[in-house]
């Protein structure tokens, strides 16, 4: 049994890591013909579940599809649907030999496999120390951080991911960059969903991360490193002013992105973000004067958002000299917010909105994403199963306080 993986610019992060924890047994789909009884392995987020739909169906009879990423994880029922013959849910590496000796007919299948017989669970806690963070010929950037201890309720990562936070160690990642660099690769970038929480449980540990990133400048000066832009960003209340500044003179991006998502208190702490409008007005200032130009994220069409107060905090936040990076609400499946409808915007706030596009002050694919919500809405209420989330239930305070402080 041949394995190939479908590999697109969109899912070779998730991909990469994958092939290298396969050990060579799957190969990267290039023009071969996979026949009845090869194995099709995919990976995709809900945006591009269509696209995906739209290979799969040109697959020949008799091919084993297997899907693997975001959607299917969260939304195993619908990638079924699609026609694929499983789902693999979750984090990958530990279970990947698992998952091919099942299709090759032996052994037991993962715990984490789902099929039309069977249901399965999510596969999550991967300590990624112990695996490569890419396959040697299919290079990206290197993830220093999986899992997520807080509970954004519009965010799978906590619950796809899971909420401990781990990290790969100072020596891991020098040997890693160290393979970058010998390739000729000059930009270096990282993974990670709380840049400043590198090394720690959850709360702010700058010092770590410029060690880090002071050691790597240090072996690799000629190396350019971007550290706060994507793939990797911030929390607001974890940016402060000596940090900062001392990045500056390590990394060569110029921009830094952290999350607002709303300017309501109350949609904040509906949402669960862990931090207030304050703290997003302060780390734009502290960014500004540590010569970044902060990029602030907002979902806009949250079902119970405030345009006013988003609005006010959108203007306050151009004004002083940062830009707007504005999503629409995605209800991504295995979320608590799956199940609730995206909500219109008025026209008073799409013409305030159009102002700020308009002067360069806000940016982002909101449009776009405004159809393929709806759709998500409607998915999420076929084909979601009860929530694969590990939620801190029904401590308020304690979902809302987000991490542990250190
Ligand atoms: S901080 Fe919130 S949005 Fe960011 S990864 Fe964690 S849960 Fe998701």
């Amino acid at each position: 049994m041949n394995f190939y993986a479908y590999i697109t610019g969109k899912n070779k992060y998730s991909f990469s890591p994958l092939l290298a924890a396969a050990t060579g047994r799957i190969k990267p789909l290039k023009g071969q013909k996979p026949g009845a009884g090869d194995a099709v392995l995919f990976s995709f987020q809900s945006p591009d579940w269509k696209e995906t739909w739209e290979t799969l169906k040109r697959l020949p009879r008799g091919v084993v599809k297997v899907a693997g990423g975001a959607h299917p994880s969260g939304l195993p029922l619908h990638a079924l649907d699609m026609g694929f013959d499983f789902v693999f849910s979750g984090e990958g590496e530990e279970h990947i030999h698992s998952l091919l000796n099942f299709l090759e007919g032996r052994g037991e299948p993962p715990p984490c496999l789902w099929s039309r017989e069977r249901m399965g669970t999510v596969c999550r806690g991967v300590e990624i120390e112990k695996f490569a963070p890419f396959a040697e010929d299919l290079p990206i950037p290197i993830e220093i951080t999986r899992g997520c201890p807080f509970l954004c309720a519009y965010c799978q990562t906590p619950r796809l991911s899971g909420r401990k936070m781990r990290h790969r160690s100072l020596e891991t990642i020098v040997r890693w960059v160290e393979k970058l660099v010998n390739r000729g690769m000059k930009d270096i970038r990282f993974i990670t969903p709380n840049g400043m929480g590198y090394g720690g449980r959850g709360g702010a540990q700058p010092q770590r991360l410029l060690s880090l990133l002071r050691l790597l400048k240090k072996k690799y000066p000629r190396a350019r490193f971007y550290m706060g832009s994507f793939p990797s960003e911030f929390r607001p209340e974890h940016i402060s002013l000596s940090p900062m500044k001392a990045l500056r003179n390590l990394v060569s991006n110029r921009r830094v992105i952290f999350g607002a998502q709303s300017g309501s208190p109350e949609v904040l702490r509906r949402i669960k973000r862990g931090h207030t409008v304050e703290d997003v007005v302060r780390a734009a200032e502290v960014s500004l004067k540590a010569n970044f130009r902060p990029e602030v994220d907002f979902i806009f069409g949250l079902p119970f958002d405030d345009e006013e107060e988003s609005l006010r905090l959108m203007k306050r936040l151009a004004e002083m000299g940062a830009r707007v990076h504005a999503h629409y609400f995605l209800p991504l499946p295995s979320t608590p917010l799956a199940l609730e409808k995206p909500r219109p915007l008025s026209g008073p706030f799409l013409r305030e909105v159009e102002k700020l596009t308009g002067a360069g002050t806000l940016f982002g694919q909101w449009k776009r994403q405004m159809a393929l919500s709806l759709e998500l809405y409607r998915l999420n209420r076929m084909f979601s199963t009860p929530y694969v989330g590990e939620e801190d239930k029904g401590n308020e305070k304690e979902n809302n306080r987000g991490a542990p402080s250190r």
